[in-house]
């Protein structure tokens, strides 16, 4: 295997002055080359301050306190912050929901992919100038030859995430971390900005990390899937595996809660809200909210158990020596 990315046990924490948020609880996860991984979960999972503790942007007073995260063998906890903002510019990149907000609106397009190619090639205006045509032509932009002189506000959402990602790419990166990239988008636009993404990680051979609370879109474009929840990694598996063999009743809840996979029922909900993690349960996060809770998940958190060299979940159903007395935890059966 070929890691470019690895995670091992990261823990990040918010310090406000209500007490320490334990927003990533011990996150361990790893990508290879070439790979895209969908990062899944609800909002206040942890899947964005994960992704944020990769890229070294979190806010005070958010601050990593324990693991190592691994890009090529190194550990960026260790790089100081020009270090790690010439890995952003050269080898990791970062496209967010909203395209409107990492624009500037008084540039034009072309002026801010140029000045993203300037910043990483040694180029003239020209060429610079030629290349940001190429990269709105990659992208899918189209008459890219006149539409480089447009600003933000004259392109829709969708022809401004293309743009968005036309930057994100100049620099060649490595790795491309997408959060929630599409959820602004209608669904057309939507599907066209995943296909995009597939189209361009098999061209340029960047790998992905997919970040969405939507578990749908992540099917297409990715071959392996995390589910968070309450800071922790709840499933890991192939696209498949979590799609059609999920262990975890998280999983089985957002799978339930996907239109387009089960057209004949109605959707399902997950009752509930994530916990607190100022005050992080003991036990299971999702005990809560599980319809099969027992007495033991209210008490201890359960292990990961592998059902397959890819595939591991954490829940105390997989353990068949856990006491499996059920609990009323007041969510209906
Ligand atoms: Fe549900 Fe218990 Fe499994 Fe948690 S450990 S998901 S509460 S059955
Ligand atoms: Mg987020």
């Amino acid at each position: 295997s070929d890691k470019l990315l690895e995670l091992k046990n990261v823990k990040t924490s918010f310090y406000t002055h209500l007490g320490e948020v334990q927003a990533v609880r011990g996150v361990s996860y790893h990508l290879e080359r070439g790979e895209a991984l969908g990062i899944v979960g609800e909002s206040g999972s942890g899947k964005s301050v994960t992704s944020m503790s990769v890229m070294g942007l979190l806010q005070h007073p958010g601050k990593v306190k324990e693991g190592e995260i691994l890009f090529k063998g190194e550990n960026l906890l260790k790089k100081n912050s020009k270090e790690m903002m010439n890995i952003r510019g050269n080898e990791i990149a970062m496209i967010f929901q909203d395209p409107m907000t990492s624009l500037n609106p008084v540039y034009t397009v072309g002026d801010q992919i140029m000045e993203a190619i300037k910043i990483h090639q040694k180029v003239s205006k020209d060429e610079a100038r030629k290349k940001a045509i190429e990269m709105l032509t990659l992208v899918g932009i189209p008459s890219p030859e006149t539409r480089i002189d447009n600003y933000p506000h004259e392109f829709s959402g969708g022809m401004r995430q293309r743009a968005m990602i036309a930057i994100a790419l100049s620099c060649k990166p490595d790795l491309l971390i997408a959060d929630e990239p599409t959820t602004a988008l209608d669904v057309t636009i939507q599907a066209q900005i995943l296909k995009l993404m597939k189209d361009l990680k098999e061209k340029i051979n960047t790998s992905i990390i997919l970040i969405t609370h939507d578990l749908g879109v992540v099917a297409d474009v990715c071959s392996r899937v995390i589910v968070m929840y309450g800071g922790l990694i709840m499933e890991e598996g192939t696209t498949e595996e979590i799609f059609y063999r999920p262990k975890h009743p998280y999983t089985m809840g957002l799978l339930k809660s996907i239109p387009k996979l089960v057209e004949e029922e109605r959707l399902i909900p997950i009752d509930g809200t994530p916990p607190d993690l100022l005050k992080p349960p003991v036990g299971c996060p999702f005990a809560a909210r599980c319809d099969y809770a027992m007495n033991i998940c209210l008490e201890e958190k359960p292990d990961y158990y592998s059902s397959s060299p890819n595939h591991r979940a954490m829940c105390w159903l997989l353990d068949e020596n856990a006491p499996h007395v059920e609990v009323d935890t007041g969510v209906r059966r």
